[in-house]
């Protein structure tokens, strides 16, 4: 069951992640980099050896700053778009009106069927990485020049598979 009150729509999404990009990135440059503005978020940031099974994780304990583990041998882009994706649960539970003296204790496992659609947090969090990562109007300005999708997702520092997602969400068709 998804409750579509606390689930981030599209537009919302996109609203949220341009905020962030613009408050903590310059706006025009890529590929984004989640780990500057984690930082600039006070989050801290480790490569770990996570079990085979989990993909990243958030964490938090009272008084202390916020921590992103992520799967050091995932390839790079894959733990790129995990970051945006824990920035993303961070963000949408700041915005729901989490408080400091909470405690998150949050895991990615892969392949979970949350990820996959039925968690609303995931769905949001996903949308969220996804709009960080590869901003809308980025992608359709790149979309009327002859760009394929591989020369895209290298722009955009994700995986093809990432890319070819995110234009199915946006109704986009690159060459
Ligand atoms: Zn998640």
């Amino acid at each position: 069951m998804i409750d579509v009150e606390n689930l981030l729509t599209h537009e919302q999404a996109e609203l949220l992640a341009n905020k962030i990009r613009k408050t903590y990135w310059d706006e025009n440059k890529f590929p984004v980099d989640p780990v500057t503005i984690g930082r600039a978020l006070s989050i801290r940031i480790v490569d770990v050896q996570l079990p085979e099974n989990v993909a990243g994780a958030l964490l938090k304990k009272i008084g202390e700053d916020p921590v992103i583990m992520l799967h050091a041998d995932d390839p790079v882009n894959r733990k790129r778009f995990t970051l945006a994706h824990e920035l993303g649960h961070y963000i949408y539970r700041m915005e729901r009106g989490h408080f400091d003296d909470q405690e998150i204790d949050h895991v990615d496992h892969r392949n979970q069927d949350s990820r996959k659609g039925s968690d609303v947090e995931e769905i949001s969090a996903n949308r969220f990485a996804a709009s960080l990562l590869m901003p809308q109007d980025q992608v359709k300005l790149l979309c009327k020049s002859t760009v394929d999708v591989f020369e895209l997702s290298k722009f955009f520092e994700v995986s093809t598979s990432a890319m070819k997602y995110r234009l199915n969400t946006l109704e986009i068709k690159c060459p």
